[in-house]
């Protein structure tokens, strides 16, 4: 089967023996297409992953063999996503799922840029769902990158009246916004980028140029009576959105980091403390929001159409390259 692993600092398409089921419950799919995550560019461009390694893991596929008491049979579209929480440790009940260890060690075997891909047992009962019939492909895809957004929201446990910002508006930010707005909030979104400001807009998302930082003050405080937004959701990987962070956020206030940045600053001590901020992070979603997602999906409150640009497996370097250059919204390898 075709895989997309690491080598040498390059995604390559190399040839290897299919998995196979070998009696253990699961199943083998055919991977129909998967997206490209902002976490497999980073993975990548800063070496964390080995050479080998086959990333990628928002995957759409058919079933082609199964062994399983999910219900699912060969033939059935699926998506699905890669890690599953044991419900049972100490982080599962402190509700830290993506904390859980069990849940650091399941994945997808060898990883969604694959021609065939193996889903334990658990991957079928947990994160696995039908594709549904009104969505394409690529609209499908988000499942999972959704999934992770819809955490970040319940996370932040706000009321539907509340006010929020999204500081940057690349997929992430997008999916956010519309999540923000799904749950009834008031979503303003702001970037630096001019096409990412008038995607936003478009979506219903009030956003702004946010590369002028006493405009961004003033823009929130003038759309909030003067007190800022309840919460700063920091989908951005820029250090700069810090500040951003700091000057729309209201007193006693939320932030929620959402994103890994390159310089690793933060909020100081004094800011938290004098402003009483709640700062605090979400990474990965829990069975139960990939469900979410694929509701919002399915209804049509988040839109993701015309978001994702198709490549081929074998284009699959240029896919990465074309991400990190920002030519490109969101990547989907057809395998
Ligand atoms: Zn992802
Ligand atoms: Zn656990």
């Amino acid at each position: 089967m075709r895989v997309a692993e690491i080598h040498d600092n390059k995604i390559v398409l190399k040839d290897r023996d299919k998995v196979e089921l070998n009696g253990r419950e699961g199943a083998i799919v055919k991977v129909v297409g998967c997206g490209l995550c902002g976490s497999d560019i980073v993975k990548f461009k800063e070496h964390i992953s080995n050479d080998g390694t086959v990333l990628g893991h928002e995957i759409v596929a058919e079933i082609v063999e199964i062994n399983s008491n999910s219900g699912f049979k060969a033939g059935d579209k699926i998506v699905a996503s890669h890690h599953i929480p044991c419900f049972k440790c100490a982080y599962c009940k402190g509700k830290s799922y993506s904390m859980c260890q069990h849940f650091k060690e399941t994945n997808l075997e060898p990883g969604g840029f694959s021609e065939y891909v193996f889903l334990s047992e658990e991957h079928l009962q947990y994160v696995t769902h039908l594709k549904p019939k009104n969505l394409s492909d690529e609209e499908a895809s988000f499942y999972e990158p959704l999934g992770c957004c819809v955490r970040a929201v319940k996370r932040a446990s706000l009321s539907p009246l509340s006010n929020v910002l999204v500081v940057g508006l690349g997929t992430i930010g997008l999916l956010m916004g519309q999540t923000l707005k799904a749950f009834g909030m008031t979503v303003h979104g702001c970037d630096i980028m001019p096409d990412r400001i008038s995607k936003a807009q478009k979506l219903g998302i009030n956003a702004f140029n946010s590369a002028d930082l006493e405009f961004a003050h003033r823009h929130i405080f003038s759309h909030t009576d003067n007190i800022g937004v309840d919460c700063v959701f920091m989908t951005s990987g820029a250090d700069a959105a810090i500040d951003v962070a700091l000057n729309t956020v209201r007193l006693g206030g939320k932030i929620l980091v959402f994103s890994s940045t390159p310089k690793n600053l933060g909020y100081t001590n004094n800011d938290i403390y004098y402003k009483e901020l709640t700062v605090l992070g979400s990474y990965s979603p829990r069975p139960q929001d990939l469900e979410t997602s694929l509701q919002l999906l399915t209804n049509g409150e988040v839109n993701v159409k015309y978001l994702s640009t198709v490549y081929q497996a074998e284009d699959i370097q240029k896919a990465f390259d074309d991400t990190m250059s920002n030519k490109i919204m969101k990547a989907y390898i057809k395998f």
